[in-house]
């Protein structure tokens, strides 16, 4: 906690103390019947102990908001101001609006569609591209079979709790954070310790198993928003859209919650297409769905979709998968991202209750606060592109994941979160997944099982037969020398299997020889010990007994020409909603109208993601000028600029606060046959161009091969009006 935070807590107590003590005071003096000089100098005293209690509750309240006081309501209200302002200019609409729209599904309206056209194809250029990404486009319905083995359909879960008696639903996690906020926010009487103790449990939340957030709901008396009706305990429910593939209803299926499985399972094929070399990334953009639970917010008593538009049920997801040897995480252009510097924030500073702080990227991977150097790649390359589209620096860190927050398998994982109205949101996860998900599609291959009397090529899928066979999803390192190895051997006899286990006797073999060399040695040593073990054979559902006779394990030396393993996967995840809403506020401003009379709006894109990079209009209406206004905008056409013609007879100034609005960063005004002026958004300055250059001129600082700043150099300035008017 902040000092100034906590002495203010403790003035505040000491204060409240003060003034009981006080109160208590003068009335004992009016029991007393005290003269009428004594007891007003008490009364005097009192009022003054109580105005000193009030200065530091508002100094408390200004620390606790960070802010001069109100700042929680002026951070409501430009957010407000800006989601007005987008779904105004329909950069979003609320789908199916005229049925009163769902909760969590949204549309992209024209400008909004015209950024995120925008933002993915950066999104190639800065990854896809430059990587040389082997990019895969799959289907979003899959088959249970794959999620079943990914581990969705069995930990895809979010903790929630119901209401008691009218069955609600709500986050456990949310409920508790958005209490914890709220007293510390709002509940100025709480104790130093009190506010300390709401901190780590906000810093940890993350941390906490469902029976330890539970507790914690119980401990602090948490009820159901709505109703204050008692909560369940916390229990999971996935988050898949569940379906089924073909009409005959038999194959159950669900909507993809993230694109990473599609390239998973196409692993072979692409390493094969890469010429069987380590490393490569494959990529995909697509669809996700998450049936998200939306309500829970306490914001000032009354209960809203949480988050809006950043928590929804069907989002756009961009998924890396990079492949690595898990002995060589090394990166040939880790020394291109070394230097950057930018705010950090590893799992120790978040337990110990400190803030990000900025760290050199280099220095973090050497001392091991990043996992390795291809992890850290992906962090700087991350950064550079979030920056580039115009996220504000100073509001993006890189948070690690604490220790439960990361699932048991993976080596590291870092978020990178953005500051906006909300708080700080989670939109692109960066995790070393180690080689987890090759190896659960391997472990657990499905046979093609096919309707029967239906044709090959007219079937539905139906995975139900587990074969534990599996597709191999492996690499290999040929060795330019054999090497001496020690290998583990596996032999069933099969003889004494068939005799003990008749019909079942296959699959007591297969699930012998998939043993891991840790099973296998220990088995070795129980059947040496006991002469007997019980083994779990999945695919009978059950345990045998296995007796000393029925397996040899042994280890043999062995010459290999080649080294086979499962490759590691380093994954860049990224919410391009979020980014996008984020974009969105970083990018928002106003400033008054040029009579000063109102505030006018107007979004800061970079050239780069702006909807419309250019607008042409004529000064005034006239024959000439739009003749002008069409040839400019022949020209921009065919130099592939997006852009609006408004040949309206609206007065300038309005156009202009028209397109700042949809954040069109340059506008071409044509007031002459000869020449037009340029005016750029945020500095309204004016250059003027030939109307042959305009167009070429809008190009190279739109395609970043100048600044606006070169332009302003090299052209002469248009002074003569203001850019307003
Ligand atoms: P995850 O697979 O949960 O790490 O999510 C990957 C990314 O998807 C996150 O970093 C978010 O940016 C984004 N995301 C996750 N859930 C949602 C949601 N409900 N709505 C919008 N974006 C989401």
């Amino acid at each position: 906690m902040a000092a100034s935070e906590e002495s203010l807590r403790k003035a505040l107590a000491e204060k409240q103390s003060a003034v009981e003590a006080h109160g208590n005071a003068v009335r004992a003096l009016k029991a007393a019947k005290a003269s009428k000089p004594e007891i007003d100098a008490a009364i005097e005293a009192l009022n003054s102990l109580k105005l000193e209690k009030s200065s530091i509750e508002k100094q408390l309240q200004a620390a606790v908001s960070g802010s001069d006081g109100d700042g929680a309501l002026s951070r409501e209200a430009f957010r407000q101001a800006a989601v007005n302002t987008l779904e105004r200019r329909l950069f979003y609409i609320p789908s199916f609006k005229i049925y009163r729209g769902v909760a969590g599904l949204y549309d992209y309206g024209p400008p909004g569609c015209a950024v995120k056209s925008n933002v993915l194809a950066f999104w190639r250029q800065h990854f896809v591209l430059e990587e040389n990404m082997l990019e895969v486009d799959c289907p979003c319905v899959t088959p249970e079979v794959v999620l079943k083995a990914s581990g969705h359909v069995d930990k895809f879960t979010d903790l929630m709790v119901k209401d008691e008696k009218t069955g609600t639903c709500y986050r456990a996690d949310h409920l508790l954070k958005d209490f914890c906020n709220e007293k510390l926010q709002k509940d100025l009487t709480i104790s130093a310790e009190k506010a300390a103790e709401l901190k780590h449990v906000l810093a940890t939340l993350d941390d906490l198993s469902a029976e330890a957030l539970g507790a914690k709901i119980k401990e602090y008396g948490i009820t159901a928003p709505d109703t204050k009706n008692p909560l369940s305990d916390p229990y999971p429910f996935n988050l898949m859209f569940q379906t089924s593939i073909g009409p005959s209803g038999l194959s159950p299926g669900y909507m993809r919650p993230e694109t990473a499985q599609g390239i998973f399972v196409n692993f072979k094929d692409l390493y094969y297409y890469n010429g069987n070399k380590l490393p490569f990334a494959a990529a995909q953009i697509g669809q996700a769905f998450r049936n998200e639970v939306l309500k829970s917010v306490f914001e000032s008593g009354k209960i809203s979709p949480r988050q809006g538009l950043l928590r929804v049920r069907e989002f756009t997801l961009a998924e890396i998968e990079h492949f690595v040897d898990p002995e060589d995480k090394s990166h040939p252009k880790y020394s291109e991202v070394v230097d950057l510097e930018f705010l950090m924030f590893p799992r120790e500073e978040q337990m110990s209750g400190q803030s990000a702080k900025k760290i050199r990227l280099g220095d973090a991977v050497s001392k091991g606060t990043v996992n390795n150097e291809t992890l850290g790649y992906f962090i700087g390359r991350v950064y550079l592109f979030l920056t580039r589209l115009g996220i504000d620096k100073d509001r993006l860190r890189f948070r690690q994941h604490l220790a439960n927050e990361m699932a048991h398998y993976a080596a590291d994982c870092w978020d990178a979160e953005i500051e906006c109205s909300y708080g700080w949101i989670e939109c692109v996860g960066i995790a070393d997944r180690s080689a987890y998900d090759l190896r659960a599609h391997s472990e657990h291959h499905v046979k093609n099982v096919f309707d029967e009397g239906q044709r090959e090529g007219n079937i539905d899928f139906i995975g139900t037969n587990l074969d534990k066979s599996g597709v191999p999803l492996v690499a290999a390192e040929k060795f330019s020398e054999p090497r001496e190895v020690e290998k583990l051997v596996i032999a069933p006899v099969k003889k004494e299997l068939g005799l003990a286990f008749k019909g079942s006797q296959k699959n007591v073999v297969e699930a012998l020889e998939a043993m891991n060399e840790k099973e296998a040695l220990e088995m070795k040593a129980a059947l040496e010990s006991k002469g007997e073990v019980e083994f779990y054979v999945c695919t009978l559902g059950k345990n045998v007994p296995i007796k000393k006779n029925m397996v040899s394990i042994s280890k043999e030396k062995k010459k290999e020409h080649q080294r086979v393993f499962t490759p590691s996967v380093i994954e860049p995840s990224f919410g391009i909603g979020r980014i996008i809403y984020c974009l969105f506020e970083h990018s928002f401003y106003t400033r008054p109208s040029k009579a000063g009379d109102e505030q006018l709006n107007v979004f800061r894109f970079p050239p780069l993601v702006a909807p419309i990079k250019c607008t042409v209009f004529p000064l005034v209406q006239n024959q000439q000028y739009e003749d002008v206004a069409k040839v400019i905008s022949k020209s921009l056409t065919t130099a592939g600029i997006s852009h609006k013609i408004d040949i309206t007879g609206t007065s300038i100034g309005k156009r202009y606060a028209r397109t700042d609005e949809l954040g069109v960063p340059f506008a071409i005004t044509v007031d002459s046959t000869k020449d037009v002026t340029i005016r750029e958004r945020d500095s309204k300055l004016q250059v003027r161009v030939s109307v042959e250059e305009a167009a070429l001129v809008v190009k190279s600082v739109t395609d970043g091969l100048r600044t606006w700043e070169d332009v302003w150099e090299k052209y002469p300035h248009h002074t003569s009006g203001s850019a307003d008017d």
